[in-house]
């Protein structure tokens, strides 16, 4: 009897992760015609000035459309970057968000767009070269890009990212450090890290007491570095007064807006900057 139920467990759990392998591999090969196939767009978050509440940019957000399974963005971002598909995804969102800044252009001038960028896609030999083509392709002005990299990869690959970044920035391209304080970065590395900005994790603004403590040490931390703060994540007032009152340059987070299609960007935020 009890072989026979320890069977029948066995079966059951074989059965579920059979399931998940099929669920996962569906994800997998979709990903990979998904750009062909016209399945994304790309959402847009607005980025305010924390001095005078002006727009300063936005970040680039990818959405899927056509998915064939209920999964998250950093879910199917996370097959695509094991699978080597978001390659050509994150070529797909360097090239639409450098196509929105040059159809800004015109009405609204210079809007700045932040492309959040892979470990997959920096580690790429060429990957240097293709951000430096797509921007001369669509005649895009470098210092409206910028690339959000997570502080874990930058730790994982310094030396090759180290390389990389200071190249871009050479060529005028901004460099944030995205969910900050959420890794490991020395003080040593952050101070040799060609960077221009720290996005602060979410968990910092978010959090109570002991988080003012580190937000308000890695406000101070980026001062003396001479680099600029964002709080991700701003959803109240009260976090947007006392981010204010720490000094942090810029604010992002469902208070403001959640990130939004171009259309209503334009109709919500851009309209202030109409030629
Ligand atoms: P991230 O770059 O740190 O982006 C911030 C995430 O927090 C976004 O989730 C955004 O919608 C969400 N968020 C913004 N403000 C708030 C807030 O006030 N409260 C809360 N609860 N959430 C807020 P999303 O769009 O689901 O993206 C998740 C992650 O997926 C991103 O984190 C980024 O790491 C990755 N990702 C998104 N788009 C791309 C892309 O085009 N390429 C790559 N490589 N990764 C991407
Ligand atoms: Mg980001
Ligand atoms: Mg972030
Ligand atoms: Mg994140």
């Amino acid at each position: 009897y009890e072989a026979k139920s320890s069977g029948t467990h066995w079966h059951f759990y074989a059965k579920e992760m059979g399931e998940k392998v099929e669920t996962r591999l569906k994800i997998e090969q979709a990903l990979n015609y998904a750009v062909e196939r016209n399945e994304f767009h790309l959402n847009f978050q607005p980025k305010l000035s924390s001095q005078n509440g002006q727009l300063v940019g936005c970040e680039a957000l990818i959405r899927w459309n056509n998915n064939p399974e209920p999964i998250s963005v950093e879910g199917f971002i996370k097959i695509a970057e094991e699978s080597g598909s978001i390659i050509a995804i994150g070529d797909w969102v360097l090239e639409t968000a450098c196509r929105q800044i040059k159809s800004w252009e015109p009405e609204y001038g210079g809007i700045p767009i932040a492309v959040n960028v892979s470990a997959r896609q920096l580690q790429e030999e060429t990957y240097v070269d293709r951000v430096l083509s797509i921007i001369k392709k669509y005649d895009v002005n470098p210092k409206l890009l910028e690339l959000e990299i997570t502080e874990t990869v930058l730790m994982k690959e310094f030396d090759e990212s180290f390389f990389a970044l200071k190249q871009l920035r050479k060529h005028g391209i901004t460099v944030s450090i995205d969910d900050f304080g959420t890794g490991y970065c020395s003080l040593s590395y952050l101070s040799r890290l060609p960077v221009d900005t720290l996005k602060i994790d979410r968990s910092f603004i978010s959090g109570d007491q002991p988080s003012i403590a580190v937000l308000e040490m890695i406000v101070a931390m980026a001062k003396a570095l001479g680099l600029k703060t964002v709080a991700e994540g701003v959803e109240t007032q009260e976090q947007k007064d006392w981010l204010i009152r720490e000094g942090c340059d810029f604010l992002q987070g469902y208070l403001i807006s959640k990130p939004i299609t171009s259309e209503e960007l334009e109709s919500r935020f851009l309209y202030e900057f109409k030629k």
